[in-house]
């Protein structure tokens, strides 16, 4: 069985979210299982083809619509998961710092459809170029919507006719653009009203053999509004082709007892180590240290969906009646939040910390040393954060939505992993936060739900296995 993953993420080259994390780890878990698993990404500038990287001889031709042009292909296995990986490099459209916009996070790419149009396209020629011709092309996020319709197109040419699988990572991001775009693809395309807009994600949802989601709650959330952003009478009709399989992590990757970010090991039976990490990490942010003070870690984008006004709301009562309740927080995005936040450290200096930059070392060093974790998420997915936060010791804080309720378990006398609310307001988050003040002054039970998070299991192995079946059951069923 021969699948291309057609991503624009995948890190350490190229990441901005839980997306590229997914095709890494999925792709390395899918290898395991036997099958020959490859990844198509873009060469982003910033991306440097090393010394045991392959140009490939001869140039990639790529051909949309009208227009026809030569890009080139540079080979290699994943630095860290060995999986074979083609970058294309064409400069016009990917020599330029940021994936889906410049890295301000301010505003998308104005050319982002033809963009991904042409990176789409290419992914098919490449297949036809190196006479590799997998089973399954799975798609990933509006970026690769428009990929079934251009493989149906060519299909009819030459004949090669793969399954598709989409999967769904938000249904918040759509990828609308002008017609002039559906003409640069060279597609006929479904014209979404009031006005005749190219919807790639639509296109994807309608093309693709199977849909698939990163938790079965999202997959059903997705169905109705507001979950499906609109399109939840198109993902209803496909309702027996979509299926929601949950996102697992590398459990490698992601080991606090290897993890050479931190600057001491751990592990769920050994957490003497932790103690140094969160020492480590207040004194590194300029925070009183030392095991008095319950530390509140936040690793995410700054944008609408996460929720994060509403800690920024609550923070100055909390910070008030508990002195001693200290937050670190990472991200960055929103410009208007990020500014909020930096006020806030202003403010409250030995009690606030933030960093507003995409910081890999320290989102672990977070992870690991800080004793909860904060995902108000307006909706969420899957979500990672919340898994490598309890494989790193970090008890969750999230709202009851999508992939939150189907990993965190609600704590309960002394199991559970977790703490889940209901309502996105700034008063439910509150009511939370205070909670995980009284669950930490109970060190007994704190210490039971730190170790209970840490057991849990989110390793890719039956998740992967899900995806293995899928494919399975679409080759099994092409003409
Ligand atoms: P989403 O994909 O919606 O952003 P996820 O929780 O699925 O949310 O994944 C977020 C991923 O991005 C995690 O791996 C998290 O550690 C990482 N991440 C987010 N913001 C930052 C940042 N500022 N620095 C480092 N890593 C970050």
């Amino acid at each position: 069985m021969k699948v291309l993953f057609v991503a624009p993420e995948l890190p350490p080259y190229a990441k901005v979210g839980g997306l590229g994390d997914v095709v890494c780890a999925l792709s390395k878990a899918l290898r395991n299982l036997g099958i020959d698993a490859r990844v198509f990404c873009p060469l982003y500038g910033g991306i440097f083809p090393s010394e045991d990287w392959q140009p490939h001889p001869s140039p990639l031709h790529i051909c949309l619509g009208t227009t026809s042009s030569y890009g080139r292909l540079w080979e290699t296995n994943h630095i860290e998961t060995g999986v074979p990986v083609a970058f294309l490099e064409y400069n016009q459209y990917f020599e330029r710092d940021g994936i889906y916009g410049p890295p301000d996070g301010g505003h998308s790419f104005g050319d982002n459809g033809e963009r991904f149009t042409f990176f789409s396209r290419a992914s098919i020629d490449y297949c036809h170029h190196i006479n590799w011709l997998p089973n399954v092309i799975h798609c990933h996020d509006w970026t690769t919507g428009l990929l079934p319709s251009l493989l149906d197109a060519d299909s009819l040419r030459t004949g090669w006719n793969p399954a598709t699988v989409f999967t769904l990572h938000n249904m918040e991001h759509q990828g609308v653009f002008g017609v002039d775009v559906a003409e640069f693809a060279g597609i006929n395309f479904i014209a979404q009203e009031p006005a005749p807009y190219l919807n790639f994600l639509s296109e994807g949802i309608t093309r693709a053999s199977a849909l698939t989601t990163v938790s079965p709650t999202y997959a059903k959330e997705i169905q109705y509004a507001p979950g499906g952003c609109g399109l939840e009478s198109l993902l209803k009709s496909r309702s027996k082709d979509l299926k929601g399989i949950l996102n697992g992590i590398d459990l490698e990757a992601w080991d606090p007892f290897s993890d050479p970010s931190l600057p001491k090991r751990f592990s769920a039976d050994d957490q003497a180590g932790k103690t140094f990490v969160k020492t480590t990490l207040q004194e590194e942010m300029n925070l009183p240290s030392g095991s008095d003070f319950p530390l509140f870690g936040v690793v995410s984008r700054f944008y609408s969906q996460k929720g994060l006004d509403l800690l920024a709301e609550c923070l100055p009562k909390l910070l008030s009646k508990d002195p001693k309740a200290q937050f670190v927080i990472l991200g960055s995005g929103d410009p208007a939040q990020e500014d909020t936040f930096q006020s806030l450290a202003k403010v409250y200096t030995s009690q606030v910390a933030v960093v507003t930059r995409f910081d890999e070392r320290l989102a672990r060093c977070i992870y690991g040393g800080s004793d909860f974790f904060i995902m108000p998420s307006r909706f969420e997915p899957c979500g990672l954060g919340q898994l490598y936060a309890m494989r790193y010791g970090s008890i969750p804080i999230a709202r009851r939505t999508g992939g939150l309720v189907d990993t965190i378990k609600p704590i309960h006398k002394d199991s559970g992993t977790g703490i889940l609310f209901d309502e996105p307001t700034s008063g439910a988050l509150f009511d939370s936060l205070e909670l995980a003040l009284g669950l930490y002054n109970s060190s007994d039970l704190f210490q039971s739900i730190r170790k209970n998070a840490m057991s849990e299991n989110f390793g890719w192995d039956i998740s992967a296995g899900e995806y293995r079946s899928l494919y399975q059951k679409l080759t099994e069923a092409q003409p």
